[in-house]
């Protein structure tokens, strides 16, 4: 059977060459139904039987979230064999696991090298509300960006991840939270934001290709709706999100003229404000019930004056918007402080007195490092012990300066 790669997306292929490198099985998560029926052709099974295996296998591992293909008795004994033989549906390896005081889960994944170099580790994190779960998960190893108030900036790109690495992280998530085989409504993780580590519009193919299969009623089943991708403001792939993905869309904004953008996110040099802000017009299916949402790290003595809070409304108008403020988390070697909390409120309720719903975000997980601009892994991991003592400081002065009471509300 004559097998084509064509309809495999180059994140696919290394999965592929991965598989058969180090195990000689291909991986199978992150493959829709269509490029698993051609992967299976490939491997042995008749072309006539192809498409409904996949759509057996595709249900199997996605909606029931099983790992072991001998589990798959709606297969003959054969056909067993041989996605056995050739194909996983393994998860990467737990290198670490931390529980925050307040809930919210931080998990450490490894991953192999995807063809080459060492394995590489990615974060992602969990925090759980009382109305919802939120998955962030991380699209690339480290960043190409450099935002100066982000610590994920401060870590060089390793590589992108597959479709499949950015699906794996919530396949684990609803394996230890026992999501799989649960009806929807009372499933932990409901809601899933592309803003862990690294820029996801700068691995598009292969985000698009996971969110898909996150959002196929047949696959992982969550609703676009509770799917939001966020973007430092790579202008040309924001309206390809709106039209290949249809998921909501966040805007990392943080200043409101281009002199401190440029410097707080310098991709600013490149797509400057009023080019981020037209195609944020632009985006499909914009409304008032489909708004955007406008991150807005608070820094003191930076962005955080009531004069910039004006300019932010006038930079908005006429978008349906919704703007988080983020208390800015601290990391290592970060020269910025947060604002005061008295000020952080002015700037909320003046936004809010011209219109725009401007929550400010809970800090959460801050004691185990794993708030907004706080991931960061690999090989620049901190020693255990500092790690220790930073998470202590770090707990404690969450606690002093923000206690949850106070939080108004959070991100999408
Ligand atoms: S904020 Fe996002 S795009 Fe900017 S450096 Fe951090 S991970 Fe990269």
């Amino acid at each position: 059977m004559a097998h084509s790669v064509d309809l495999l997306r180059p994140g696919a292929r290394e999965a592929l060459a991965e598989g058969v490198k180090t195990r000689g099985r291909t991986p199978l998560l992150g493959l829709s139904k269509a490029q698993m029926a051609e992967a299976f052709a490939e491997a042995g099974i008749p072309a006539k039987q192809a498409k409904m295996r996949a759509s057996q296998a595709y249900s199997f591992a996605y909606v029931h979230g099983h790992r072991d293909f001998a589990a798959m008795h709606t297969l003959g004994k054969d056909a067993r064999a041989v996605l056995d033989n050739k194909f996983t549906l393994d998860r990467p390896e737990i290198v670490e696991e931390h529980v925050s005081s307040d809930g919210t889960i931080k998990w450490l994944f490894r991953f192999p090298s995807g063809g080459a170099g060492k394995p590489v580790e990615v974060e992602t994190v969990y925090i759980p509300e009382d109305d919802r779960g939120t998955l962030c998960l991380s699209s690339q190893v480290g960043c190409t960006l450099t935002c100066t108030f982000c610590h994920t900036g401060t870590q060089r790109l390793v590589r992108n991840l597959t479709a499949g690495e950015i699906l794996a992280q919530v396949m684990v998530a609803r394996d230890h939270l026992g999501d799989f085989g649960k009806p929807a409504h009372e499933r932990r993780v409901t809601n899933i934001v592309m803003m862990g580590m690294g820029e996801p519009l700068y691995n598009f193919e292969n985000v698009r290709d996971a969110l898909l299969i996150a959002s196929d009623g047949e696959a992982l089943g969550l609703s676009r709706r509770r799917i939001t991708l966020s973007t430092s403001g790579v202008v040309p792939g924001i309206v390809k999100t709106g039209e290949e993905i249809g998921c909501g869309l966040a805007i990392s904004l943080h200043a409101t003229n281009d002199e401190l953008r440029d410097e707080l996110v310098p991709i600013n040099r490149k797509y400057p404000i009023a080019e981020l802000m037209q195609a944020c017009r632009d985006y499909p299916g914009l409304s008032n019930a489909k708004r955007i949402t406008f991150e807005y790290v608070m820094l003191k003595g930076i962005n955080d004056s009531l004069q910039e809070a004006k300019e932010l409304v006038r930079l908005l108008k006429g978008i349906p918007a919704k703007i988080n403020l983020i208390p800015f988390n601290p990391w290592p070697g970060s020269t910025y402080e947060c604002s005061d909390w008295e000020q952080i409120e002015r700037f909320a309720q003046f936004v809010n007195d011209n219109g725009y719903a401007s929550p400010i975000r809970t800090p959460r997980g801050r004691d185990i490092l794993a708030a907004c601009g706080q991931l960061k892994s690999e090989s620049e991991r901190l020693r255990a012990s500092e790690r220790k003592a930073l998470e202590a400081s770090a707990g404690q002065a969450a606690m002093a300066t923000y206690p949850v009471a106070m939080a108004t509300g959070h991100g999408e």
